[in-house]
Protein backbone atom coordinates (compact mmCIF):
# COMPACT_ATOMS: atom_id res chain seq x y z
CA UNK A 1 0.00 0.00 0.00
CA UNK A 2 1.25 3.56 -1.02
CA UNK A 3 2.03 5.36 2.06
CA UNK A 4 -0.30 8.32 0.74
CA UNK A 5 -3.24 6.08 0.52
CA UNK A 6 -4.48 6.75 3.38
CA UNK A 7 -4.58 10.28 3.12
CA UNK A 8 -6.75 9.88 0.13
CA UNK A 9 -8.81 7.60 1.77
CA UNK A 10 -9.76 10.30 3.99
CA UNK A 11 -10.01 12.88 1.28
CA UNK A 12 -12.41 11.19 -0.39
CA UNK A 13 -14.58 10.67 2.83
CA UNK A 14 -14.35 14.26 3.47
CA UNK A 15 -15.98 15.11 0.00
CA UNK A 16 -18.53 12.93 0.74
CA UNK A 17 -19.13 14.25 4.37
CA UNK A 18 -19.01 17.67 2.85
CA UNK A 19 -21.67 16.56 0.47
CA UNK A 20 -23.86 14.57 2.34
CA UNK A 21 -23.98 17.66 5.01
CA UNK A 22 -24.98 20.44 2.19
CA UNK A 23 -24.55 23.85 2.37
CA UNK A 24 -26.71 23.64 5.10
CA UNK A 25 -24.08 21.82 7.35
CA UNK A 26 -20.99 23.92 6.28
CA UNK A 27 -20.48 25.49 9.76
CA UNK A 28 -20.75 21.39 11.07
CA UNK A 29 -18.49 20.53 8.56
CA UNK A 30 -15.87 22.29 9.06
CA UNK A 31 -15.99 22.04 13.04
CA UNK A 32 -15.82 18.73 13.13
CA UNK A 33 -14.44 16.75 9.73
CA UNK A 34 -11.94 19.63 8.89
CA UNK A 35 -9.67 18.77 12.08
CA UNK A 36 -9.76 15.25 11.81
CA UNK A 37 -6.32 14.10 10.60
CA UNK A 38 -5.56 10.83 8.86
CA UNK A 39 -2.83 8.73 10.30
CA UNK A 40 -2.44 5.41 8.43
CA UNK A 41 -4.25 2.55 6.46
CA UNK A 42 -4.00 -0.90 7.96
CA UNK A 43 -5.56 -3.35 5.83
CA UNK A 44 -9.14 -1.78 5.98
CA UNK A 45 -8.71 0.14 8.68
CA UNK A 46 -8.26 3.81 8.80
CA UNK A 47 -6.90 5.40 11.76
CA UNK A 48 -6.94 9.50 12.10
CA UNK A 49 -6.17 11.38 14.77
CA UNK A 50 -8.87 13.70 16.79
CA UNK A 51 -8.12 16.83 19.04
CA UNK A 52 -9.70 15.38 22.34
CA UNK A 53 -12.09 13.13 23.75
CA UNK A 54 -15.13 15.53 23.40
CA UNK A 55 -14.40 15.44 19.94
CA UNK A 56 -14.32 11.90 19.55
CA UNK A 57 -17.42 11.24 21.78
CA UNK A 58 -19.37 14.49 19.75
CA UNK A 59 -18.37 12.25 16.55
CA UNK A 60 -19.10 9.15 17.66
CA UNK A 61 -23.04 10.22 19.05
CA UNK A 62 -23.79 12.78 16.32
CA UNK A 63 -21.88 11.01 12.87
CA UNK A 64 -20.91 7.77 13.17
CA UNK A 65 -23.54 6.39 10.92
CA UNK A 66 -22.30 8.78 8.44
CA UNK A 67 -18.95 7.96 9.13
CA UNK A 68 -19.38 4.32 8.84
CA UNK A 69 -21.41 4.66 5.72
CA UNK A 70 -18.85 6.64 3.98
CA UNK A 71 -15.81 4.45 5.48
CA UNK A 72 -17.71 1.26 4.25
CA UNK A 73 -17.65 3.16 0.63
CA UNK A 74 -14.24 4.16 0.52
CA UNK A 75 -12.97 0.36 2.08
CA UNK A 76 -15.68 -1.99 1.12
CA UNK A 77 -17.69 -3.82 3.99
CA UNK A 78 -14.92 -4.75 6.56
CA UNK A 79 -13.89 -0.76 6.25
CA UNK A 80 -13.44 1.08 10.12
CA UNK A 81 -12.19 3.53 11.54
CA UNK A 82 -10.07 3.75 14.47
CA UNK A 83 -9.52 7.03 16.19
CA UNK A 84 -6.70 7.99 18.13
CA UNK A 85 -6.81 10.84 20.83
CA UNK A 86 -3.67 12.22 22.50
CA UNK A 87 -4.60 11.38 26.21
CA UNK A 88 -4.28 14.48 28.73
CA UNK A 89 -3.51 12.23 31.49
CA UNK A 90 -0.84 10.60 32.02
CA UNK A 91 -0.12 7.08 33.66
CA UNK A 92 3.37 6.67 35.38
CA UNK A 93 4.36 10.04 34.07
CA UNK A 94 4.35 9.10 30.82
CA UNK A 95 1.81 10.77 28.12
CA UNK A 96 0.32 7.65 25.83
CA UNK A 97 -1.64 7.71 22.69
CA UNK A 98 -4.96 5.29 22.69
CA UNK A 99 -6.43 3.91 20.17
CA UNK A 100 -10.04 3.96 20.14
CA UNK A 101 -11.79 1.55 17.62
CA UNK A 102 -14.66 3.05 16.10
CA UNK A 103 -18.36 1.37 17.16
CA UNK A 104 -18.06 -0.47 13.83
CA UNK A 105 -16.18 -3.19 15.26
CA UNK A 106 -18.93 -3.98 17.90
CA UNK A 107 -21.93 -3.28 15.13
CA UNK A 108 -24.44 -6.11 14.01
CA UNK A 109 -25.88 -5.88 10.83
CA UNK A 110 -29.43 -4.19 9.78
CA UNK A 111 -29.72 -6.20 7.16
CA UNK A 112 -32.56 -4.01 5.67
CA UNK A 113 -29.76 -1.25 4.80
CA UNK A 114 -26.84 -3.18 5.18
CA UNK A 115 -25.12 -0.65 7.36
CA UNK A 116 -24.18 -1.81 10.83
CA UNK A 117 -26.29 -0.62 13.93
CA UNK A 118 -24.83 -0.36 17.51
CA UNK A 119 -25.62 -2.95 19.85
CA UNK A 120 -28.72 -1.87 22.29
CA UNK A 121 -26.13 0.56 24.70
CA UNK A 122 -29.39 0.70 26.91
CA UNK A 123 -28.52 -2.67 28.06
CA UNK A 124 -26.85 -1.20 31.61
CA UNK A 125 -25.77 -4.38 32.57
CA UNK A 126 -23.81 -5.23 29.21
CA UNK A 127 -20.46 -4.58 29.64
CA UNK A 128 -19.01 -1.80 28.00
CA UNK A 129 -17.19 -3.22 25.10
CA UNK A 130 -13.56 -2.33 26.59
CA UNK A 131 -12.66 -2.05 22.98
CA UNK A 132 -14.59 1.44 22.17
CA UNK A 133 -13.74 3.32 25.17
CA UNK A 134 -9.75 2.66 26.16
CA UNK A 135 -7.96 5.54 27.13
CA UNK A 136 -11.32 7.73 26.99
CA UNK A 137 -12.33 10.38 29.15
CA UNK A 138 -12.36 8.55 32.82
CA UNK A 139 -16.24 8.80 33.99
CA UNK A 140 -17.62 7.57 30.49
CA UNK A 141 -16.49 4.15 31.30
CA UNK A 142 -19.87 2.39 32.90
CA UNK A 143 -19.33 1.17 35.91
CA UNK A 144 -21.87 -1.94 35.65
CA UNK A 145 -22.99 -1.36 39.27
CA UNK A 146 -26.42 -2.16 40.44
CA UNK A 147 -28.00 1.38 42.10
CA UNK A 148 -29.89 -1.14 44.32
CA UNK A 149 -26.88 -3.38 45.82
CA UNK A 150 -25.91 -0.34 48.14
CA UNK A 151 -23.48 -0.05 51.45
CA UNK A 152 -27.17 1.06 53.65
CA UNK A 153 -28.89 -1.61 52.66
CA UNK A 154 -26.73 -4.20 53.28
CA UNK A 155 -28.10 -5.18 56.75
CA UNK A 156 -25.00 -6.03 59.48
CA UNK A 157 -24.87 -8.22 62.19
CA UNK A 158 -22.49 -10.65 63.42
CA UNK A 159 -22.25 -12.74 60.15
CA UNK A 160 -20.67 -10.04 58.34
CA UNK A 161 -19.29 -7.09 60.47
CA UNK A 162 -15.85 -7.87 59.07
CA UNK A 163 -16.27 -8.01 55.50
CA UNK A 164 -18.52 -4.76 56.10
CA UNK A 165 -16.21 -2.27 57.88
CA UNK A 166 -13.20 -3.46 55.63
CA UNK A 167 -15.47 -2.70 52.39
CA UNK A 168 -16.20 0.55 53.83
CA UNK A 169 -12.58 1.20 55.00
CA UNK A 170 -11.96 0.09 51.47
CA UNK A 171 -14.38 2.61 49.72
CA UNK A 172 -12.97 5.55 51.97
CA UNK A 173 -9.72 5.17 51.19
CA UNK A 174 -9.03 2.74 47.92
CA UNK A 175 -5.95 1.10 46.88
CA UNK A 176 -4.55 3.01 50.35
CA UNK A 177 -5.55 0.38 53.03
CA UNK A 178 -3.95 -3.25 53.75
CA UNK A 179 -6.76 -5.06 52.47
CA UNK A 180 -5.91 -4.66 49.18
CA UNK A 181 -6.65 -6.80 47.43
CA UNK A 182 -10.30 -7.79 49.23
CA UNK A 183 -11.16 -10.88 48.88
CA UNK A 184 -15.05 -11.97 50.06
CA UNK A 185 -16.08 -15.36 50.14
CA UNK A 186 -18.78 -17.29 51.28
CA UNK A 187 -21.31 -19.83 50.77
CA UNK A 188 -23.89 -18.43 47.53
CA UNK A 189 -26.64 -16.32 48.56
CA UNK A 190 -24.74 -14.72 51.08
CA UNK A 191 -24.29 -10.98 49.94
CA UNK A 192 -21.01 -11.30 48.14
CA UNK A 193 -22.08 -9.77 44.74
CA UNK A 194 -24.33 -7.37 47.08
CA UNK A 195 -21.30 -5.73 49.32
CA UNK A 196 -18.82 -5.71 46.87
CA UNK A 197 -21.14 -3.98 44.30
CA UNK A 198 -22.28 -1.82 47.27
CA UNK A 199 -17.92 -1.15 47.85
CA UNK A 200 -18.27 0.17 44.58
CA UNK A 201 -21.16 2.24 44.79
CA UNK A 202 -19.88 3.81 48.16
CA UNK A 203 -16.19 4.53 46.34
CA UNK A 204 -18.06 6.61 43.79
CA UNK A 205 -19.88 8.04 46.33
CA UNK A 206 -16.57 9.51 48.47
CA UNK A 207 -14.11 9.82 45.42
CA UNK A 208 -15.99 11.03 41.85
CA UNK A 209 -13.25 10.71 40.16
CA UNK A 210 -11.92 7.37 40.56
CA UNK A 211 -12.93 4.51 37.85
CA UNK A 212 -14.53 1.70 39.29
CA UNK A 213 -15.77 -1.03 37.60
CA UNK A 214 -17.68 -4.50 38.32
CA UNK A 215 -17.35 -7.40 35.96
CA UNK A 216 -17.80 -10.85 36.68
CA UNK A 217 -15.13 -13.19 36.11
CA UNK A 218 -17.17 -14.67 33.33
CA UNK A 219 -17.70 -11.48 31.78
CA UNK A 220 -14.02 -10.93 31.75
CA UNK A 221 -12.96 -14.38 30.34
CA UNK A 222 -15.43 -13.73 27.31
CA UNK A 223 -13.93 -10.44 26.70
CA UNK A 224 -10.59 -11.69 26.50
CA UNK A 225 -10.80 -14.31 24.20
CA UNK A 226 -12.94 -12.09 21.94
CA UNK A 227 -9.65 -9.99 22.15
CA UNK A 228 -7.68 -12.79 21.50
CA UNK A 229 -9.99 -13.04 18.05
CA UNK A 230 -9.57 -9.51 17.15
CA UNK A 231 -5.89 -9.60 17.68
CA UNK A 232 -6.68 -6.52 20.50
CA UNK A 233 -5.25 -8.19 23.62
CA UNK A 234 -2.91 -5.34 23.96
CA UNK A 235 -6.24 -2.88 24.36
CA UNK A 236 -7.82 -5.41 26.67
CA UNK A 237 -5.20 -5.29 28.99
CA UNK A 238 -4.71 -1.45 28.65
CA UNK A 239 -8.58 -0.95 29.23
CA UNK A 240 -8.29 -3.02 32.45
CA UNK A 241 -4.96 -1.09 33.58
CA UNK A 242 -6.72 2.01 33.81
CA UNK A 243 -9.35 1.28 36.39
CA UNK A 244 -8.99 2.37 40.43
CA UNK A 245 -11.22 0.18 41.63
CA UNK A 246 -11.69 -3.35 39.89
CA UNK A 247 -14.24 -5.65 41.36
CA UNK A 248 -14.17 -9.44 39.79
CA UNK A 249 -16.85 -11.13 40.92
CA UNK A 250 -17.09 -15.01 41.17
CA UNK A 251 -13.15 -15.69 40.62
CA UNK A 252 -14.01 -19.40 41.50
CA UNK A 253 -15.24 -19.80 37.93
CA UNK A 254 -12.05 -19.62 36.35
CA UNK A 255 -10.88 -22.65 38.58
CA UNK A 256 -9.74 -25.11 35.83
CA UNK A 257 -9.80 -23.36 33.00
CA UNK A 258 -8.99 -20.52 31.43
CA UNK A 259 -5.53 -20.17 31.89
CA UNK A 260 -4.94 -17.45 29.83
CA UNK A 261 -7.37 -15.22 31.23
CA UNK A 262 -5.83 -16.10 34.65
CA UNK A 263 -2.50 -14.74 33.11
CA UNK A 264 -3.89 -11.66 32.17
CA UNK A 265 -5.40 -10.84 34.62
CA UNK A 266 -1.95 -11.72 36.95
CA UNK A 267 -0.37 -8.64 34.59
CA UNK A 268 -3.46 -6.43 35.44
CA UNK A 269 -3.61 -7.06 39.03
CA UNK A 270 0.50 -6.17 39.60
CA UNK A 271 0.20 -2.93 37.53
CA UNK A 272 -3.08 -1.93 39.31
CA UNK A 273 -2.07 -3.21 42.72
CA UNK A 274 1.44 -1.57 41.84
CA UNK A 275 -0.20 2.10 41.20
CA UNK A 276 -2.03 1.55 44.30
CA UNK A 277 -5.03 0.83 43.06
CA UNK A 278 -8.08 -1.35 44.81
CA UNK A 279 -8.54 -4.27 43.79
CA UNK A 280 -11.52 -6.69 44.73
CA UNK A 281 -12.73 -10.07 44.37
CA UNK A 282 -15.45 -12.47 45.65
CA UNK A 283 -15.37 -16.32 45.33
CA UNK A 284 -17.46 -19.13 46.75
CA UNK A 285 -14.28 -20.12 48.12
CA UNK A 286 -11.16 -19.21 50.45
CA UNK A 287 -8.09 -18.71 48.69
CA UNK A 288 -6.84 -22.08 50.35
CA UNK A 289 -9.98 -24.19 48.49
CA UNK A 290 -9.68 -22.40 45.22
CA UNK A 291 -8.45 -25.72 43.37
CA UNK A 292 -7.67 -25.12 39.66
CA UNK A 293 -6.60 -21.69 40.05
CA UNK A 294 -3.29 -20.88 39.18
CA UNK A 295 -1.32 -20.98 42.38
CA UNK A 296 0.88 -17.26 41.71
CA UNK A 297 -2.54 -15.97 41.41
CA UNK A 298 -3.92 -17.63 44.79
CA UNK A 299 -0.65 -15.94 46.19
CA UNK A 300 -1.88 -12.32 44.95
CA UNK A 301 -5.10 -13.42 46.54
CA UNK A 302 -3.85 -14.28 50.33
CA UNK A 303 -1.49 -10.80 49.93
CA UNK A 304 -4.84 -8.36 50.96
CA UNK A 305 -7.57 -9.36 53.42
CA UNK A 306 -10.15 -12.57 52.99
CA UNK A 307 -12.99 -11.75 54.59
CA UNK A 308 -15.75 -13.88 54.63
CA UNK A 309 -19.71 -14.03 55.12
CA UNK A 310 -21.54 -16.43 57.10
CA UNK A 311 -24.83 -17.16 57.44
CA UNK A 312 -27.33 -14.61 58.92
CA UNK A 313 -28.28 -15.25 62.60
CA UNK A 314 -31.97 -15.48 63.44
CA UNK A 315 -32.20 -11.47 64.35
CA UNK A 316 -29.87 -10.72 61.71
CA UNK A 317 -32.31 -12.30 59.15
CA UNK A 318 -35.53 -10.51 60.74
CA UNK A 319 -34.16 -7.57 60.12
CA UNK A 320 -33.28 -8.29 56.50
CA UNK A 321 -36.89 -9.08 55.88
CA UNK A 322 -37.76 -5.81 57.68
CA UNK A 323 -35.56 -4.21 55.49
CA UNK A 324 -36.54 -5.44 52.32
CA UNK A 325 -40.12 -5.09 53.25
CA UNK A 326 -39.69 -1.63 54.11
CA UNK A 327 -38.05 -1.02 50.65
CA UNK A 328 -41.00 -2.07 49.19
CA UNK A 329 -43.41 -0.39 51.43
CA UNK A 330 -45.20 -3.68 52.27
CA UNK A 331 -46.71 -4.31 56.06
CA UNK A 332 -46.60 -7.43 57.69
CA UNK A 333 -47.36 -8.40 61.14
CA UNK A 334 -44.10 -9.40 63.15
CA UNK A 335 -45.32 -12.74 64.01
CA UNK A 336 -45.14 -13.37 60.08
CA UNK A 337 -41.75 -12.09 59.82
CA UNK A 338 -40.61 -14.08 62.59
CA UNK A 339 -41.90 -17.21 61.28
CA UNK A 340 -40.30 -16.68 57.99
CA UNK A 341 -37.18 -15.48 60.17
CA UNK A 342 -37.15 -18.77 61.81
CA UNK A 343 -37.28 -21.12 59.03
CA UNK A 344 -35.86 -20.17 56.09
CA UNK A 345 -31.97 -20.11 57.02
CA UNK A 346 -30.44 -21.47 54.48
CA UNK A 347 -28.78 -17.76 52.90
CA UNK A 348 -30.43 -14.62 51.85
CA UNK A 349 -31.44 -15.49 48.64
CA UNK A 350 -33.89 -17.89 49.59
CA UNK A 351 -35.29 -15.94 52.43
CA UNK A 352 -35.64 -13.21 49.56
CA UNK A 353 -37.44 -15.65 47.54
CA UNK A 354 -39.92 -16.63 50.54
CA UNK A 355 -40.70 -13.65 51.30
CA UNK A 356 -41.09 -12.38 47.34
CA UNK A 357 -43.17 -16.31 46.99
CA UNK A 358 -45.77 -15.30 49.97
CA UNK A 359 -46.20 -11.68 48.29
CA UNK A 360 -47.00 -13.02 45.11
CA UNK A 361 -49.48 -15.49 46.69
CA UNK A 362 -50.96 -12.90 48.41
CA UNK A 363 -51.83 -10.53 45.59
CA UNK A 364 -53.17 -13.48 43.67
CA UNK A 365 -55.32 -14.96 45.69
CA UNK A 366 -55.99 -11.35 47.39
CA UNK A 367 -55.51 -12.96 50.51
CA UNK A 368 -54.19 -11.14 53.46
CA UNK A 369 -51.02 -12.18 54.58
CA UNK A 370 -52.03 -13.68 57.87
CA UNK A 371 -49.98 -16.35 59.48
CA UNK A 372 -51.84 -19.25 58.66
CA UNK A 373 -51.25 -18.17 54.67
CA UNK A 374 -47.42 -17.80 55.53
CA UNK A 375 -47.57 -21.18 57.31
CA UNK A 376 -48.90 -23.38 54.62
CA UNK A 377 -46.57 -20.87 51.95
CA UNK A 378 -43.41 -21.60 53.87
CA UNK A 379 -43.64 -25.28 54.84
CA UNK A 380 -43.99 -25.98 51.48
CA UNK A 381 -41.13 -23.99 50.28
CA UNK A 382 -38.97 -25.20 52.49
CA UNK A 383 -40.00 -28.37 51.76
CA UNK A 384 -39.19 -27.82 48.21
CA UNK A 385 -35.65 -26.25 48.93
CA UNK A 386 -34.39 -28.49 51.93
CA UNK A 387 -34.64 -27.32 55.53
CA UNK A 388 -31.72 -27.30 57.73
CA UNK A 389 -33.01 -27.10 61.63
CA UNK A 390 -30.37 -24.64 63.71
CA UNK A 391 -29.97 -24.39 66.87
CA UNK A 392 -32.06 -20.92 66.86
CA UNK A 393 -34.99 -22.83 65.54
CA UNK A 394 -34.89 -24.73 68.08
CA UNK A 395 -34.37 -22.61 70.94
CA UNK A 396 -37.39 -20.97 69.26
CA UNK A 397 -39.54 -24.05 69.65
CA UNK A 398 -38.47 -25.07 72.70
CA UNK A 399 -39.32 -21.61 74.62
CA UNK A 400 -42.48 -21.35 72.49
CA UNK A 401 -43.48 -24.49 74.33
CA UNK A 402 -42.47 -23.51 77.94
CA UNK A 403 -43.92 -20.35 76.88
CA UNK A 404 -40.69 -18.18 77.43
CA UNK A 405 -39.05 -15.61 75.38
CA UNK A 406 -36.26 -16.83 73.41
CA UNK A 407 -33.81 -14.27 74.82
CA UNK A 408 -34.21 -15.91 78.03
CA UNK A 409 -31.67 -18.60 77.11
CA UNK A 410 -29.01 -16.08 77.01
CA UNK A 411 -29.01 -14.61 79.70
CA UNK A 412 -27.71 -16.12 83.00
CA UNK A 413 -30.43 -16.79 85.02
CA UNK A 414 -30.47 -19.89 87.22
CA UNK A 415 -34.48 -19.89 87.20
CA UNK A 416 -35.27 -23.77 87.19
CA UNK A 417 -37.32 -23.29 83.88
CA UNK A 418 -34.84 -21.15 82.23
CA UNK A 419 -31.87 -24.00 82.94
CA UNK A 420 -34.41 -26.56 81.50
CA UNK A 421 -35.49 -24.32 78.32
CA UNK A 422 -31.09 -24.25 77.65
CA UNK A 423 -30.61 -28.04 78.18
CA UNK A 424 -33.50 -28.97 76.25
CA UNK A 425 -31.95 -26.47 73.29
CA UNK A 426 -28.42 -28.31 74.08
CA UNK A 427 -29.87 -31.57 74.27
CA UNK A 428 -32.04 -31.38 70.37
CA UNK A 429 -28.97 -29.70 69.23
CA UNK A 430 -26.65 -32.00 70.06
CA UNK A 431 -29.26 -34.74 68.64
CA UNK A 432 -30.23 -32.61 65.06
CA UNK A 433 -27.79 -30.24 64.51
CA UNK A 434 -24.33 -31.17 63.49
CA UNK A 435 -22.77 -28.43 65.46
CA UNK A 436 -20.16 -29.49 67.66
CA UNK A 437 -20.29 -29.16 71.61
CA UNK A 438 -18.72 -25.88 71.39
CA UNK A 439 -21.06 -24.22 68.99
CA UNK A 440 -23.39 -25.24 70.74
CA UNK A 441 -22.92 -23.85 74.50
CA UNK A 442 -21.61 -20.63 72.58
CA UNK A 443 -25.09 -20.10 71.41
CA UNK A 444 -26.96 -21.47 74.15
CA UNK A 445 -26.18 -18.97 76.49
CA UNK A 446 -22.35 -18.71 76.08
CA UNK A 447 -21.40 -22.55 77.98
CA UNK A 448 -18.45 -24.60 77.64
CA UNK A 449 -18.50 -27.78 75.97
CA UNK A 450 -18.86 -29.29 79.62
CA UNK A 451 -21.85 -27.62 79.97
CA UNK A 452 -23.19 -29.36 76.82
CA UNK A 453 -22.29 -32.73 78.08
CA UNK A 454 -24.20 -31.95 80.96
CA UNK A 455 -27.19 -30.73 79.91
CA UNK A 456 -27.87 -34.29 77.24
CA UNK A 457 -27.17 -36.43 80.21
CA UNK A 458 -29.12 -34.68 82.32
CA UNK A 459 -32.26 -34.79 79.59
CA UNK A 460 -31.75 -38.24 78.90
CA UNK A 461 -32.05 -39.46 82.46
CA UNK A 462 -34.97 -37.01 83.29
CA UNK A 463 -36.79 -38.37 80.07
CA UNK A 464 -35.95 -42.14 81.40
CA UNK A 465 -37.09 -41.08 84.82
CA UNK A 466 -39.65 -38.62 84.40
CA UNK A 467 -43.38 -39.78 82.43
CA UNK A 468 -43.99 -35.90 82.46
CA UNK A 469 -40.62 -35.19 80.85
CA UNK A 470 -40.55 -37.57 78.17
CA UNK A 471 -43.95 -36.76 76.65
CA UNK A 472 -42.77 -32.99 76.52
CA UNK A 473 -39.56 -33.91 74.81
CA UNK A 474 -41.35 -36.44 72.24
CA UNK A 475 -43.76 -33.65 71.61
CA UNK A 476 -40.76 -31.03 71.07
CA UNK A 477 -38.96 -33.68 68.89
CA UNK A 478 -41.97 -33.59 66.69
CA UNK A 479 -42.94 -30.27 66.46
CA UNK A 480 -38.86 -29.60 65.64
CA UNK A 481 -39.33 -32.50 62.64
CA UNK A 482 -42.44 -30.96 61.55
P1 LIG B 1 -23.81 -14.08 46.61
O1 LIG B 1 -23.15 -13.17 45.63
O2 LIG B 1 -22.97 -14.34 47.84
O3 LIG B 1 -24.32 -15.35 46.02
P2 LIG B 1 -25.81 -12.00 46.69
O4 LIG B 1 -24.96 -10.81 46.93
O5 LIG B 1 -26.31 -12.19 45.30
O6 LIG B 1 -25.10 -13.32 47.19
O7 LIG B 1 -27.03 -11.94 47.71
C1 LIG B 1 -28.24 -12.64 47.50
C2 LIG B 1 -29.40 -11.74 47.87
O8 LIG B 1 -29.41 -11.53 49.26
C3 LIG B 1 -29.32 -10.38 47.24
O9 LIG B 1 -30.58 -9.97 46.81
C4 LIG B 1 -28.83 -9.49 48.36
O10 LIG B 1 -29.34 -8.17 48.24
C5 LIG B 1 -29.38 -10.16 49.59
N1 LIG B 1 -28.51 -9.99 50.75
C6 LIG B 1 -27.46 -10.75 51.10
N2 LIG B 1 -26.90 -10.32 52.25
C7 LIG B 1 -27.63 -9.25 52.64
C8 LIG B 1 -27.57 -8.35 53.76
N3 LIG B 1 -26.62 -8.48 54.73
N4 LIG B 1 -28.47 -7.38 53.82
C9 LIG B 1 -29.42 -7.23 52.89
N5 LIG B 1 -29.54 -8.03 51.80
C10 LIG B 1 -28.67 -9.03 51.69
MG1 LIG C 1 -22.81 -13.44 43.59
Amino acid sequence: MIVEDYKKVWANCLEIIKDTLGPENRKAYETWFVPIKPLQLEGTTLIVQVPSHFFYEWLDTHYIDLLRRVIRMQLGTSGMLKYSVMMDQTINGDPITTTLPSQARNAVRNPLTDIPVNINKENTRAIPDPFILPGLNKQRINSQLSPNYTLENFVEGDCNRLARSAGYAVAEKPGQTSFNPLLLHSNVGLGKTHLANAIGLKTKEMHPDKVVLYVTSEQFMAQYAQAGRDGTTNDFIRFYEQIDVLIIDDIQFWSGKGQKTQEAFFHIFNHLHQRGCQIIITSDKAPGELQGLEPRLISRLKWGLNADLQAPDVETRKRILRQKLQNDGIEMSDEVVEYIAYNINTNVRELEGALISLMAQSSLNHKQITLELTKQMIDKYVQSNAREITIDYIQKVVCDYLQLPVETIQNTSRKREIVQARQLSMYFAKKITKSSLAVIGMQCGNKDHATVLHACKTIDNLRQTDRHMRAMVDELEKKLKE
